[in-house]
């Protein structure tokens, strides 16, 4: 087995850097080249097509069967030109990925001959067999077919030689089976609620769109190294591996200069983000050693939700061709930093105005806050469905780690910001203010400097944090489909800015007018909101006592956290809204308690065999030659002299016994757990199971695994280890 170990290594000491050669040194020349963009949009499509194209862009309508036989024609011929003979409904069932099924372009003509044909009706719609895809329960078992729809606000794009189309996908009963739909819903919801709030501060603005930019971190590994850990293969993270001597303690891998191999990749994939219109901008290295950040530029939510799908997508074809594997697990290797996807959010108006950034005068800054106030008394009053969306089995390994956000969600503002929430506090009164009380605090709020940026000292271990001009939603995982994220912030966003306009309302009824209304309101919302609202550091012990008291929710529970989707204050965020039905949402949440039971299940099976078929055999190995040792000693020498020759051996021996010993133990009790689990059929308890009783177990075995590590001769240790996974490019 050591031998696949030193092949690897000796594989990557050869490797030389493939590099790649763009169509061109300016990007803006092949930006977008893959895509059937607006642009091609109007010199492929009749005029009464790309009008029609556009107009369904810009309200979300649907196409009818005939404009949708117009635009394919257009598609066709564009598709044809760049090459391509297949093309598919590229959706995002409730897996960690996305799905396609390829179809030809081929038909039997009416003369018998072969012809290529593309119809608006599978341009807009396709049946594909919904049965072997996560439903919860939706689907059943005799109807076993889903719908997939254009969603045409996210274009069409060509990968090799097959076009893909953006698509929902349904069931034939009409739920959804799929992250994209009912994020869509909540986009909408969002729109409608926030326009209406805009009212009180601009008639101009009549739609509202919210907008996303994901820093996508993830860990790069040797292809031939990746090979060698069937634990990485199987499970995408290391189940076992004593910690480095040295990995991050120096911060020296933290933006240091890109390796050379890692550059090549780099520079590859963004060039193919390019031609898919994916505006990737920023890349350095992160924390851990072989750690990378790739982030674009944010662009409305449920395009960059695509383009983040689309683009882990990328990352792992072309990390193949660079001979790399990429990493997107939270946390492939315990003991340093894991892996993250920031989701910075805000919301921004067809007039060009940024709903979350300060501006130049006192209205344009109480519109600032009405918004800033409302998103945090969303998080608040939400706080357990804001948790519930991010959390899952391998996300868990990092939420409430030493590194990563606690399972507990709070809010950071920066001081500034918290100064003015309390002024408003203190000055604001519930009876009419005087004109003096009312112009002291308008020239208060018209001082907030329009660049925050600097003022929001950083504050990196808050789940949810204000950065100048957006929000930085840093539990999601580096793994996750940031659409569950999306879904549950946008929606509790919109529930709450329909609440607070209600609110305003009443309070204008009763004459008061609009922006002491606001005040009065917004006033209210910030007393309430106080316990979401948390400056320290959130990684400390400290604030989990201070969080008890504020009677904020710590729920590091996986199956716990994602319950709370079905409490009635989540239920009437997101089943009152019309995002999902009822029946879509219990069917969500039995979905991703089955996904946390399967990955447990999985690491659980692979640690078992790695323990018992690779780990044991070579332990038990060294410990023959130990003994044999030993033996030898014994023939060789005198009593006196074998006694004190061979305390350390046998000490050794002994040592690597007893953690053989553990480790059959912990595997027959692990097994054993996993039986009494699996006869469970209630989704929630059996996953709580697997939670309580099983997954203990990976970490007790892997600790007397790594102690192993640690004292068996590394000639034969059969595992690459962390020093080599890490250091090894
Ligand atoms: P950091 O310093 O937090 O690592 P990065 O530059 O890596 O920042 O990423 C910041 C992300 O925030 C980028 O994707 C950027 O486009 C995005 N962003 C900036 N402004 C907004 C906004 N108004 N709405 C959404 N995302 C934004
Ligand atoms: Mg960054």
């Amino acid at each position: 087995m050591a031998e696949l170990r030193f092949s690897a290594l000796k594989e990557v000491f050869n490797r030389e850097p493939l590099e790649t050669k763009p169509p061109s040194k300016d990007v803006s020349k092949y930006f977008n080249s893959n895509v059937f963009d607006l642009h091609k949009m109007e010199h492929y499509l009749s005029k009464e097509a790309f009008s029609v194209v556009k107009k369904a862009i810009n309200e979300g309508k649907s196409l009818t069967r005939q404009e949708a036989d117009q635009v394919a024609i257009g598609l066709k011929a564009w598709a044809l030109e760049n090459g391509a003979t297949h093309f598919t409904h590229w959706f995002h069932p409730l897996t960690d990925g996305t799905a396609e099924k390829h179809d030809g372009f081929i038909e039997v003509g009416d003369n018998g001959h072969i012809v290529e044909n593309f119809s608006g009706a599978v341009l807009v719609q396709s049946e594909p067999d919904a049965s072997s895809f996560p439903s919860g329960g939706i689907r059943n078992t005799f109807e076993a077919r889903g719908y997939t729809a254009w969603d045409v606000s996210s274009p069409v794009f060509i990968v090799g030689s097959t076009i893909c189309i953006p698509t929902i996908f349904v069931s034939y009963t009409g739920e959804a089976l799929d992250y994209k739909a009912p994020l869509l819903k909540a986009l909408s919801e969002l729109d409608r609620a926030a326009v209406d709030i805009c009212q009180y501060f601009d008639k101009d603005v009549t739609k509202v769109i919210a907008t996303l930019g994901c820093e996508q971190e993830y860990f790069l590994i040797d292809e031939a190294l990746y090979y060698a850990r069937p634990d990485i293969v199987l499970a995408e993270k290391t189940l076992m591996g004593h910690q480095s001597a040295k990995d991050q303690q120096l911060s020296d891998h933290y933006f240091g200069s890109i390796p050379e191999r890692v550059m090549c990749f780099i520079e590859d994939f963004e060039c193919e983000a390019y031609k898919l219109g994916i505006p990737v901008k920023t890349r350095h290295n992160e924390v851990a050693p072989n750690q990378f950040e790739c982030a674009p530029i944010y662009e409305e939510v449920n395009l960059a939700v695509d383009h983040n799908q689309l683009l882990m997508d990328l990352m792992r074809r072309i990390a193949r061709k660079h001979k790399f594997r990429v990493l997107f697990h939270e946390k492939p290797f315990a003991g340093i930093n894991g892996s993250g996807k920031h989701n910075n959010w805000s919301m921004a108006t067809n007039t060009g105005v940024n709903l979350l950034s300060p501006g130049k005068n006192p209205k344009s800054n109480l519109q600032f806050l009405t918004y800033l106030v409302n998103v945090i008394k969303a998080v608040n009053d939400s706080n357990d469905l804001i948790r519930a969306s991010v959390m899952n089995e391998s996300n868990s390994w990092r939420l409430g780690g030493h590194e990563a956000p606690p399972a507990i969600i709070s809010v950071f503002l920066g001081s500034y910001l918290i100064e003015m929430l309390n002024s408003i506090v203190s000055k604001v009164t519930e009876k009419k203010m005087t004109p003096a009380q009312k112009t002291e605090l308008k020239l208060g709020i018209g001082k907030i400097p329009e660049i925050l940026l600097d003022n929001t000292d950083r504050n990196r271990t808050s789940p949810f944090a204000f950065t100048g001009n957006r929000f930085e939603f840093r539990a999601v995982g580096s793994s996750a489909n940031c659409g569950t994220a999306m879904i549950a912030l946008n929606a509790a966003v919109a529930y709450q800015l329909v609440k607070f306009k209600k609110e305003v309302d009443q309070i204008i009824k009763k004459g008061r007018n609009k922006d002491e209304a606001i005040f009065q309101v917004l006033k209210k919302y910030i007393i309430e909101s106080k316990r979401v609202l948390f400056e320290g550091d959130n990684y400390s012990p400290e604030w989990h006592a201070e969080a008890a008291k504020r009677k904020l929710s710590n729920i590091s529970s996986v199956p716990e956290s994602i319950s709370m989707y079905l409490t009635p204050a989540s239920k009437e965020v997101l089943i009152g809204s019309g995002v999902f039905t009822d029946k879509e949402l219990e069917s969500r949440v039995e979905v991703e308690y089955e996904k946390f039971t399967k990955k447990v299940q999985i690491e659980a099976r692979v640690l078992g065999d790695l323990a018992i078929n690779h780990i044991v055999p070579t332990a038990v190995r060294y410990m023959t030659t130990l003994l044999d040792n030993v033996k030898g000693l014994k023939d060789v020498f005198s009593n006196t002299e074998y006694e004190r020759l061979a305390g350390a051996r046998k000490e050794l021996i002994i040592n690597i016994s007893d953690h053989i010993s553990n480790i059959k133990k912990l595997v027959n009790e692990m097994v054993e757990e996993r039986k009494k689990a699996n006869i469970i059929e209630d989704a929630f308890r059996k996953a709580l199971i697997y939670e309580k009783k099983v997954k203990p177990y990976l970490e007790e075995i892997r600790t007397h695994i790594d102690k192993l590590e640690l004292i068996v001769d590394n000639e034969i240790w059969p595992l690459p280890k962390y020093r080599e996974l890490l250091f090894t490019r």
